[in-house]
């Protein structure tokens, strides 16, 4: 029988009521001859919860530990949807994912998906089970502890079980009916866009726009899955929503496809730290040991052999990047005068293939800012995107007056 995957978020499965909700739109789809596996999310603010429980706990919490609290979630929502598809009569079991199992690597916090076993469901499948529904977000790890997946991480649970068996789709259903050029909370000029490229999709999504988890985008285009985002609380027909797809099957591009960010930034600089060879690995090895996810990276001309080293990271890891710099210097691998950390900054970002093409969007970026009086502390791009750091305050002025300026209320 044809099978599908469909995944649904935490507000899509946020009461009893919703989770029949998306039970029903299951059982539609069971009705109409396909097999689904279904992923489901934690109910909303439920991991933020767990979360919360942790760091109260453990501020430099055991990793292992944080997992196997905030994994839980998605556990008690795989049973309630199990039961709500029985209650209908639709045949259904829940799975958790070491029952799958989905084996994952041990980076706890941000594991990454290595297999998924599909013998045991397609067995049950084949014994008349139509609905095998599947705790999103955790596996469990080499050596048998249970791992998650990173914040978001039910969405590459559903992307990776549609490329183990081959689904025909993988619908992703969530709060909103599908990618807009900017997150549509900040700006209700933001429009839904039909179709958006892979590579765009990746960026957006790596730059902050939580719609998707990079990591599913990444796997959906490496397995060539059908990906298709769409809204949970409305009617959707055959075109509804966005499909995620090939720049090829795409008719015409925008230059700038969207503008994505990031609120919770934070700067940190060490100021005047010795400018000689091995300096950027004395300092990004023991950061990135100590799990700090550095994104930006400044280094300063230096002055009589000295220099700063500026970087950006999430603002929740400041206290790890501190411990970890603090504890480089006393074993004498790094000297710096002081450690600054500004925990007020928010990353901007536009994106688009058509810059590959086009010159002038960075420029236009900067100009825009400027008439705004923002000021950009720190810059980076690639071929198809560029980002700005700037003061938190100025975030939400700075993604409109760019939605503006790059004419996206006009996309589709
Ligand atoms: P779920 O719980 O269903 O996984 P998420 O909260 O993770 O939902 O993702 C959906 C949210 O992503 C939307 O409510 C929206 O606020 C946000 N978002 C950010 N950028 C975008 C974008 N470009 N397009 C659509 N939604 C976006
Ligand atoms: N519940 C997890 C989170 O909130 C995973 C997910 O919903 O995708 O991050
Ligand atoms: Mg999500």
């Amino acid at each position: 029988m044809p099978l599908l995957v469909m995944k649904f978020g935490g507000t899509s499965v946020a009461t009893p009521d919703r989770i029949r909700r998306a039970a029903k739109r299951v059982g539609r789809e069971v009705a109409a001859g396909h097999d689904v596996i279904v992923i489901v999310s934690a109910m909303a603010g439920e991991t933020n919860r767990l979360v919360g429980l942790v760091d109260d706990v453990s501020p430099l919490y055991d990793a292992r530990e944080y997992d196997a609290v905030v994994s839980a979630g998605e556990n008690v929502t795989a049973g309630l949807m199990a039961l709500t598809l029985q209650e209908m009569d639709v045949p259904a079991r829940s799975w958790q994912g070491w029952q799958v199992p989905l084996k994952t690597t041990s980076a706890h916090g941000a594991a990454r998906i290595e297999d998924i076993a599909t013998d045991n469901i397609r067995a049950k499948f084949g014994q008349g089970m139509r609905v095998a529904v599947v705790a999103g977000f955790q596996g469990i790890s080499p050596e048998g502890r249970i791992t998650t997946l990173g914040r978001g991480g039910s969405d590459t649970t559903a992307v990776a079980f549609a490329a183990a068996f081959g689904a025909e789709r993988c619908d992703i259903y969530t709060d909103v009916d599908g990618v807009y050029t900017t997150d549509p909370r900040i700006t209700d000029k933001a429009r839904k866009l039909d179709r958006i490229a892979f590579e765009e999709m990746l960026e957006l999504a790596s730059l902050g726009a939580k719609v998707l988890q990079t990591r599913s985008v990444e796997l959906a285009m490496r397995y060539k899955v059908r990906l298709r985002v769409l809204s949970s609380f409305e009617d959707n027909d055959e075109r509804a929503g966005t499909l995620v797809c090939d720049e090829e099957d795409i008719l015409e591009n925008n230059v700038v496809a969207g503008v994505a960010f990031s609120r919770d930034e934070a700067k940190m600089t060490l100021v005047s730290v010795a400018d000689r060879p091995g300096i950027a690995a004395a300092i990004f090895g023991p950061l990135a040991d100590a799990g700090v996810n550095v994104d930006m990276i400044v280094q300063n001309i230096s002055e009589e052999g000295r220099t700063d080293m500026t970087f950006s990271c999430p603002v929740d890891q400041v206290a790890r990047a501190e411990k970890a710099m603090v504890a480089a210097r006393e074993r004498g691998e790094i000297n710096f005068h002081e450690l600054v950390a500004d925990k007020d900054v928010a990353k901007v970002s536009v994106v688009g293939i058509g810059m590959r093409s086009h010159t002038g969007v960075a420029a236009k970026m900067f100009q825009v800012l400027s008439k705004e009086g923002i000021n950009i502390k720190v810059i980076t791009t690639s071929e198809i995107k560029i980002s700005v750091l700037i003061d938190r305050k100025y975030m939400e002025l700075a993604v409109q007056a760019l939605h503006d300026a790059f004419e996206l209320e006009k996309a589709a």
